[in-house]
């Protein structure tokens, strides 16, 4: 199995939950934006417990970052995560997914599903390729978006969040067939959705109900 041990060269919360880690990066590690690797913590029991993240970063950056949302109170892996910092050891493992930009469209993000599209968006950027790709972001309350004004700098006008308990108490949306078909593209592009299961599952049905065919459809496998 691959693996590579690598120091923790910075961390910073960019939510109230979710924590980035920036790493060394392995010398001809490499990976397409919208992978991500098997992560463990070097630290004495804790090397062989692997939780699968996405590279936020991009591949030509000479470091590699992690946007991770800490799942406090669960005693899981993301927890222990609060307690890794600058000086600190992961270990990163093989490059897998399935996620990648094959064409401008709609990308569709629940929470920290938000991340394997950080690394397309901000690969677009770079390749002065974002004109024609939109984000609809759904999260619970404003404090749960993550780079909000990264997302607004790289997307303008279409960077639309969807929240489902607004502070203002004003009603919440989520993203439905609706709201899907007010925000179709032209036919021919792409629509990336990355979130739980259950969100990623009925998007993808309320597509295809809408006629967005199959193969147009990005997801984790
Ligand atoms: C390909 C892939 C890429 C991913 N990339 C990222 C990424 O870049 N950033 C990121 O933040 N996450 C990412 N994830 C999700 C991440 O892997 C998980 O959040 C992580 O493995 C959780 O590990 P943990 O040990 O802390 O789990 P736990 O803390 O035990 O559980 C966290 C997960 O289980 C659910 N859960 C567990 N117990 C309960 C409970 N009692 N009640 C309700 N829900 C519960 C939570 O909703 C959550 O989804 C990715 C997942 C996949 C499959």
């Amino acid at each position: 199995m691959e693996k590579h041990v690598v120091k923790v060269i910075n961390t910073a919360f960019v939510t109230h939950n979710v924590k980035r880690f920036t790493l060394q990066k392995p010398v001809g590690y490499t990976f397409i934006s919208g992978q991500a690797t098997d992560v463990s913590i070097n630290k004495p029991g804790l090397e062989d417990e692997l939780r699968p993240f996405t590279f936020t970063c991009l591949n030509s950056d000479d470091h590699l970052e992690f946007t991770i949302k800490i799942y406090k109170g669960h005693n899981g892996i993301t927890e222990k995560l609060l307690d890794v910092n600058a000086g600190d050891e992961l270990i990163v493992h093989e490059v897998f997914g399935a996620i990648n930009f094959k064409g401008p469209g709609l990308f569709i993000a629940g929470g920290a599903g938000l991340t394997p599209f950080i690394s397309i968006l901000r690969q677009l950027k770079k390749d002065n390729r974002l004109a024609g790709n939109k984000l609809l972001f759904a999260n619970h309350t404003e404090d749960d978006i993550i780079i909000k004004d990264e997302l607004n700098e790289m997307l303008d006008g279409n960077h639309i969040d969807i929240i489902s308990e607004p502070k203002s108490g004003k009603p919440g949306k989520r993203i439905d067939k609706d709201l899907l078909k007010q925000h179709l593209m032209e036919t021919g592009n792409y629509y990336y959705i990355c979130g739980p299961d259950p969100f990623v599952a009925q998007i993808k049905d309320d597509l295809v109900d809408l006629g967005v065919p199959k193969e147009q459809i990005v997801i984790e496998e």
